[in-house]
């Protein structure tokens, strides 16, 4: 079989402006970046406010394997069969981060036979929206510092400093540095250190806001530093929120793409899902929703990351209700949790499979929680055997869980139409969609609600920081926002190596911190960082390009 890229090379793409046409919008209503991608101008929400909104379908996944599990080829080939079987539908992404493209991963575009294109362009530098948001946050850092050096009139703490600088990279020596060394004209020496783009609260200001006045005023709402006097600083003391909505502008507006059966395809926003709330922009997905009978949406990892954030966050924030919920679920990830090395999961284990079949089963009861019916689709790989297979379908049935497979990284949409059809069933069943806590519950309920009846936990407990972070956002008047948990995707529990379905734990809280702006309060568990590291081999040493700007090795 042809790689990823060569697939996608091979690709006969049509002008977006095409694509375009094809969901009703006019020249006069695209941006054009190049020939195959688009923003979108803000008139078109408003032109098609008053049209009926289509379903809403979110596909998340089991706990993966550090490769992935399929999630968004799996979306794209959804979305390519259910056009497929005559619906119309479009699909609602993140935007990939260099991060995991230069580190184990790879791109996040897809993959076979159902990926959306030009994905060099959409995996490299797209239409710029992450350069955008991390101008703009280091904009905000820059002014603070300069702050700082000129007087520091507003009388700010250097120690109690809590916005960071950020990078589109996983580069672990910038976790922790220290800036303004050299002297007088170099600034104020103080502890700082940098946080990955896409766990910046600017990441998930951009995807929360509803407008550009919805975003000026959210990061205007940053909360900054705290003054000598324990007072808070907000970015709107340092009147640099008009520049960085300046700055964010166009990152703001949609971008258009298409599949490989140039079915369309929007990209925005990419806040990863351990580290931050996981899913593409609210802008995106309302518009998808106005523009096709269905949008189908991926939020990131596992469901108990990505899918609960989506549905205790970004559907709440928005007033979206989803009309159903796909798991993917893989059998080599099934036989991880069931406790086979990773270099092991191309090979046949019943038994294995058999014991992680408990992870599905917990991201089921889950995800039924929150009132939407739910679809298995077991992501077939080459390697999986029958017997296998066999095993997950019964094990499904067994469950009572509607379930289907999926081959669309081998047949694209071709490989998805029965998946596509129980999909559009699901959307018509009775559906009593609601988040799982209520917002003006004390801070630590609601990350306790979250740790049991998601995680698992038996309980949680607290570092004295966290513990004071907590007192600090209730003396704010801050503690009736949503929460947003940074934990492993390895482990329904915070430690990476419980497998399965972990019991009698209890969640260890690191760090709390504010997002006054984005309108959540992030939750820092077990050792997870916010800035990732490569590892041994980075994937970026097998990237390359020719010298007629041909890129290869990217996956
Ligand atoms: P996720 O969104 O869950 O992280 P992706 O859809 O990005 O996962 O897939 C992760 C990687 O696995 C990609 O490189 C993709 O091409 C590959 N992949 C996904 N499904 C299959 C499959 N059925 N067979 C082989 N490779 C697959
Ligand atoms: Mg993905």
């Amino acid at each position: 079989m042809l790689t990823d890229i060569e697939i996608a090379q091979g690709c006969k793409m049509l002008p977006i402006t095409e694509i375009a046409k094809q969901i009703g919008i006019g020249e006069e209503e695209l941006l054009p970046y190049g020939r195959f991608k688009a923003k979108l101008e803000d008139g078109v929400y408003e032109r098609l406010s008053h049209n009926k909104d289509g379903k809403l379908v979110l596909v998340t996944a089991i706990n993966p394997t550090p490769a992935g599990e399929g999630k968004t080829t799996t979306t794209i080939g959804l979305g390519q069969a259910m056009n497929k079987i005559g619906k119309k539908a479009i699909i609602a992404l993140r935007e990939p981060s260099l991060g995991p493209v230069f580190g184990v991963k790879g791109g996040a575009a897809g993959g076979g036979y159902a990926q959306v294109v030009p994905m060099e362009d959409i995996n490299l530098h797209f239409t710029g929206d992450m350069h955008a948001i991390t101008a703009a946050n280091n904009l905000l850092c820059a002014v603070l510092d300069n702050h700082l050096q000129q007087g520091n009139p507003i009388g700010i703490d250097p120690r109690r400093i809590l916005f960071k600088r950020v990078m589109d990279m996983n580069d672990r020596a910038l976790r922790e540095i220290i800036v303004g060394l050299g002297g007088k004209p170099n600034g104020v020496p103080r502890e700082d250190g940098f946080t990955i783009t896409v766990a910046s609260e600017i990441m998930a200001i951009l995807c929360l806001s509803l407008n550009l006045a919805d975003l000026k005023r959210r990061l205007g709402d940053i909360l900054v530093a705290y003054t000598y006097s324990n007072t808070p600083v907000y970015c709107r003391d340092l009147k640099v929120a008009g520049a960085m909505a300046a700055l964010l502008k166009d990152a703001l507006k949609p971008n258009l793409v298409q599949t490989l059966e140039n079915t369309p395809a929007l990209m925005h926003g990419g806040p990863f899902a351990n580290i931050a709330h996981g899913c593409n922009s609210v802008r995106a997905t309302r518009l998808g929703l106005k523009l096709a009978d269905y949008c189908i949406t991926e939020a990131g990892f596992g469901s108990d990351l990505g899918a609960e954030k989506f549905l205790d966050i970004k559907c709440p924030t928005a007033g979206l209700t989803p009309s159903a919920i796909v798991i993917v679920a893989t059998a080599r990830a099934l036989k991880y949790n069931g406790g086979v090395p990773k270099a092991l999961t191309g090979e046949e284990n019943l038994s294995a499979l058999s014991a992680g079949m408990e992870n599905l089963r917990a991201h089921v009861e889950n995800m039924k929680k929150y009132g939407v019916p739910v679809v298995v689709a077991i992501n077939r790989f080459a390697s999986d055997t029958e017997a296998e297979l066999k095993l997950i379908e019964d094990a499904c049935l067994a469950l009572g869980a509607e379930f289907a497979l999926s081959e669309v990284f081998m047949k694209g949409g071709d490989g998805a139409l029965t998946l596509a059809q129980k999909v559009c069933e699901a959307c018509e069943k009775p559906n009593h969609f609601a988040p799982l806590y209520e917002t003006d519950l004390p801070v630590k309920d609601k990350i306790e609600i979250i740790a049991k009846n998601i995680y698992g936990a038996k309980g949680v407990s607290y570092s004295s920081a966290a513990e004071k972070a907590i007192k600090d956002i209730e003396a704010l008047g801050k503690s009736s926002l949503r929460i947003c948990i940074a934990k492993t995707q390895y482990s329904l529990s915070d430690n990476p190596a419980l497998l399965c379905r972990p019991t009698g734990f209890e969640l260890s809280v690191r760090e709390v911190k504010l997002s006054a702006g984005a309108g959540f309060i992030v939750v820092i568990t077990g050792d997870i960082m916010t800035m990732p590291g490569l590892p041994k081999v980075p994937a970026a040493c097998n990237i390359d390009v020719d010298d007629n700007g041909n890129i290869t090795g990217l996956f």
